[in-house]
Parts: C-alpha cells; structure tokens; sequence
C-alpha cells in the first residue's frame, strides 16, 4: 500500500517523519509524525476515510490538522477527524475563518507552534487564494496549491504580483535543499509545459523523464527540493511579475 509508510526522514536535530497519503483523483495528505516524541499532525484531508485508515494502521492518533487553504479538496476530510478526535487543533490562516469548517487556530504570518519537538512555521502565501499558507520546518515546507513540483496554482483569488512575491521571496527564502510537499500530483504536466516554456531546460527533460517512469510505476514523484524547482520550475524561473502572468495565462489554457 503505497504512501502509508514513512516515505523520509530529516538527518537534522528534528526531525518529521512523513507519511504522504493519495487522496481523490490526485490530491496527497500527509501524515506528520514528530521523530522524537511521537507527536502527529495531519496535512490537508481532502477526505476522512484514507487518512484514518493510514492512521489506524499505523497505530496514530492525531492532535493537529494543518489547512494550506480552505478549498474543499484541502479540507473536506477535517469534519470526519474531528467526529473521531474533538479535541483535534485545526490550524489556518486568519482570513480564512468562516471558510475552513472546525478552524480553531487563526494564523498570521510568521507564527511559529510545536508538534512535539519540531518547530513549525506559518508563511502567508496568498496567490491561489488570499489565505494560502506553507508550513515549514525540520527541513520541510509544505506548500498546498500555491508551489508545486514544476508549477504553481491557478489564481483564483490573488494577483500575479501576490504569486511572485510568494514564490520568490517568501517560499525561496527557506533554505534550498528544503523539501518541497505540494497539494497534488501534477508533476507530469507541470513539466511538459515547463518544457514548452523553455524547450533547452535541460533540469526539465531530465526530470520529466524520471517522473513518468515513477509515475508509471505507480509511485509520487514528491518530494523536490527548493533548489530543484529553482532549475526546472517555469514559475519560479520567471523573472518578472510580467513573465509569471504570461506563463500562467498561457498554462492555464496549455
Ligand atoms: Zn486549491
Ligand atoms: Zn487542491
């Protein structure tokens, strides 16, 4: 059953253990286990059933869900969690209060909490939506619809310059070798129309390559790294608010 075991670790002081867990069509959740305490917090449940199975066989119980965004396909599953453990800390960006059902945590920017001995931190990175956050820490960034492998979110409710801003400042101010968990397995097409945008990326082919044979062998192609998608991501390569807008028009029609 792939994706409900432990996929990595963090050779750091802290460490996550992290369990990617395929939700819908191409949705993942995660499953954060704190390496040293034991302490678990559950990464967008689209829905309940897949994420409680992946913990009851792991033998888990949660005491936190971490929303990127209020979209249902990020969220839906967090009602059914908290039927089974009420007492669950439901975190989100404050300006999504009222839009993510059972919130009981209201984020700014920059808070930072504990799961066990890791410390996480909340970065605004509206774009795709005006609440979308990224988790990061223990060497991990966990970053919803707004950066994925090879790509970005379509924005629904931001502008281009709130997208740039979140990719190039906020998100690639982590350090490069941090692992990169998106919202959903788009990895394929990402790169075919990376490939469309910059037909010498050499990164691009290569990776592409890779990513339809893991795909093909039914596997995720999660994690990059933020170094990773600064070689082949035909959004965090753009070099302007203008060239992002541009090859997001153009993807989204591609
Ligand atoms: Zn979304
Ligand atoms: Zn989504």
């Amino acid at each position: 059953m792939t994706g409900t075991r432990p996929v990595c670790n963090h050779d750091g002081m802290e460490r996550l253990d992290i369990t990617l867990v395929p939700c819908l069509r191409d949705n993942y959740a995660y499953i954060l286990r704190c390496g040293e305490t034991g302490a678990v917090a559950v990464v967008d449940p689209s829905v309940d059933v897949p994420v409680c199975d992946a913990l009851d066989e792991a033998g888990l119980t949660p005491e936190a869900v971490l929303c990127t965004h209020h979209h249902g396909d990020h969220v839906g599953g967090v009602p059914g969690l908290l039927r089974r453990w009420p007492d669950l800390a439901v975190h989100g960006h404050a300006s999504d209060r009222g839009r993510i059902r059972g919130q009981t945590v209201f984020h700014e920017d920059g808070d930072t909490f504990r799961l066990g001995t890791v410390e996480l931190r909340v970065r605004h990175i509206p774009g795709h939506t005006r609440g979308a956050v990224a988790y990061a820490g223990a060497g991990e960034v966990f970053t919803g619809d707004t950066l994925f492998q090879a790509g970005c979110g379509r924005l629904f409710e931001g502008t281009p310059e709130m997208m740039y801003r979140s990719l190039n400042e906020t998100l690639m101010s982590l350090p490069g070798e941090t692992r990169v968990w998106c919202g959903h397995e788009y990895t394929v097409a990402n790169l075919r129309y990376a490939l469309h945008a910059e037909p010498d990326n050499a990164a691009a082919r290569e990776r592409l390559a890779w990513a339809e044979a893991e795909r093909a062998a039914g596997r995720p192609t999660l994690p990059s790294t933020l170094d990773d998608e600064r070689g082949f991501n035909p959004f965090v390569r753009a070099g302007s608010v203008e060239e992002l807008a541009r090859r997001r028009a153009e993807k989204d029609v591609f």
